[in-house]
């Protein structure tokens, strides 16, 4: 399960910036987790639990938002919406995309005290 270490990696960032910061505590932390991104939301909910137990993190409310999968269709030369790897361009049917966003995990806000 890929999902806990994406945890413990996620409450050492938030570690080492509350000791770079100088807060100590962490009210709020934001997760963008791309559609097209290989990680369970549910997973990262109860990794983040586990992970952050003892440190600035723990007990913070985790808020996960799902942006869409993009993709750049080479035959429009457009960026159309996608909602799985590998789909077909949803305007010509055509295949050659190139995934350009939704594909990743990131933190996009962190709300201290
Ligand atoms: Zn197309």
């Amino acid at each position: 399960m890929h999902e806990m270490s994406l945890c413990q990696e996620l409450a050492r960032l938030i570690a080492e910036r509350a000791a770079a910061d100088g807060f100590s505590r962490v009210r709020r932390v934001v997760l963008d987790i791309g559609a097209l991104s290989h990680v369970m939301p549910e997973a990262m909910v109860f990794g983040f639990d586990v992970a952050t137990r003892g440190g600035p993190a723990e007990g913070a409310l985790l808020e996960i938002r799902r942006p869409p999968g993009t993709a750049w269709c080479t035959d429009c030369a457009a960026s159309r919406a996608i909602a799985a790897r590998g789909d077909a361009c949803p305007v010509c049917g055509g295949h050659k995309l190139l995934v350009t966003g939704g594909d990743d995990l990131r933190l996009k806000e962190l709300e201290v005290v």
